[in-house]
């Protein structure tokens, strides 16, 4: 890793390397964030968050737009309410998203309920707290959200988000665009669809959506997709049907590494001419791009060893706080809290869970840090605690958000004794015979 890079990657998480104070993010140092509340923990920079919401809503400039942030990225309340004094709306993917949207205070009308598999105790709840679109991926769940709403006497607005069949280079786990996916309703279904809400008394077309995948640095699978639901714009309305509202999905990459992402600019002001002729408010729904630089993981090597001629620095974080390594071969950058002089080393840094698969980088230069020395997890605000599990019982991580010179724990660490608070241990203790 260039020192640039690792400038840059330190300067998207508003972090500094001060030579006496260590890692130091706004105001704080990262070490008190350590020694007060112990590690591993996540900690959100909410600076960075701002910065990045104000540069996404200027690179609009005088469209009308809308930025829905993707919770799934980043649950946490403090986010959220964060995002929503912005004035982010938000989009969710699960009736328990929904419930934390709400809680976190953002207004129903701003919500975008999106997801292959609603339940109908879901669209319910959708059609209950009247959410401002309800994006359908398939036909069958048409059908369904149109027979629910009748019975439930709402009416409710509907997106289409359709497969635009466009390839975005980047992991294919995280491709969600191309035909063939269980993503979105295929465009030759569309007609079908039209001709779904023409029949259904409680649903109004208001919008046609897309989503194309994540991690995306380059502006042209947006351009590509967009052409195709201006297409279908122009079908929907020739059908009678007015939809105001054209949502691009989110996808918009950071740097975790080498990579060059996206500034807002670059990728809004290509797809410019397009929206402005549709007519239509643009909807974004941005999750990595918002939150991911902003957090970093906070962690402490447990124990070093040295094995088959590899270096190895196991860590109290492993895979069940962090997956993305273990799932996707992510690279994070990892830098010591505190620096001390001497040779960096290829280090497997490594997780104390049972798994093979459980670490956060292998074969890493890594300046030294003994045990019960702190490193920083970079870019671990989006996709990181948001999929954390207590494998191994493991307690999940105390979440931080820090703001200038201020922090605050958002989430205490767990307690291990709740992890299996809810378990019955013997559940046929009472009928058994004497
Ligand atoms: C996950 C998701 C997003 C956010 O994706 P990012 O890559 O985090 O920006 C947006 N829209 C939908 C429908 C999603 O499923």
């Amino acid at each position: 890793m260039g020192s640039g890079v690792l400038s840059a990657l330190l300067a998207d998480a508003g972090l500094r390397d001060d030579p006496s104070l260590g890692l130091v993010m706004g105001e704080v140092p990262l070490r008190d964030i350590v020694d007060r509340t112990g590690t591993p923990t996540y900690v959100y920079h909410a600076a960075i968050i701002r910065e990045r919401f104000t540069a996404l809503d200027a690179a609009f400039g005088d469209l009308p737009h809308r930025i829905c942030y993707a919770v799934k990225a980043n649950g946490n309340l403090a986010v959220l309410r964060l995002l929503s004094k912005m004035g982010a709306g938000a989009d969710i993917v699960s009736g328990g998203e929904l419930l934390r949207a709400l809680a976190a205070g953002f207004s129903p009308d701003r919500i975008v309920f999106s997801g292959v598999g609603k339940t109908d105790e879901e669209l319910i709840a959708a059609l209950t707290v009247g959410v401002g679109h309800v994006n359908v991926e398939s036909l069958a769940e048409l059908r369904r959200l149109a027979m629910l709403a009748e019975l439930q006497g709402a009416r409710v607005t509907v997106g289409i988000r359709v497969n635009p069949d466009v390839t975005a280079d980047t992991h294919p786990y995280i491709s969600t665009g191309k035909g063939g996916l269980k993503f979105g309703v295929p465009t030759d279904q569309l007609d079908e669809a039209l001709a779904i809400l023409d029949e259904a008394s409680h649903l109004t077309l208001g919008s046609l959506a897309m989503h194309i995948g994540s991690q995306i640095t380059d502006p042209t699978p947006w351009v590509k997709g967009l052409e195709r639901l201006c297409e279908l714009l122009a079908v929907a309305r020739a059908a009678g049907h007015a939809p105001t509202t054209l949502d691009i999905g989110g996808g918009l990459g950071i740097r975790y590494r080498d990579e060059t992402p996206l500034t807002p600019a670059a990728w809004i002001t290509p797809l410019i001419p397009m929206l402005r002729e549709s007519g239509c408010t643009v909807q974004v729904e941005p999750g990595r791009y918002l939150v991911g630089s902003a957090g970093v993981l906070l962690t402490r090597v447990v124990h070093r060893k040295h094995s088959g001629g590899r270096e190895i620095a196991i860590v109290d974080a492993g895979m069940n706080d962090l997956l993305r390594p273990s799932l996707y071969q992510a690279w994070h950058e990892i830098v010591p809290v505190q620096r001390t002089p001497g040779e960096e080393q290829a280090t497997d840094i490594v997780g104390p869970v049972c798994e093979t698969g459980d670490f956060l980088a292998l074969e890493r230069p890594l300046a030294p840090v003994a045990a019960g020395g702190a490193v920083a997890v970079l870019g671990a605000g989006a996709y990181a605690f948001a999929m954390s599990s207590n494998y191994n019982t493991r307690a999940r991580p105390a979440e931080v958000l820090v703001d200038g010179d201020r922090w605050a724990v958002v989430r205490p660490r767990e307690r291990l004794t709740d992890l299996f608070r809810d378990e019955i241990a013997d559940p046929f203790a009472q009928t058994e015979a004497p």
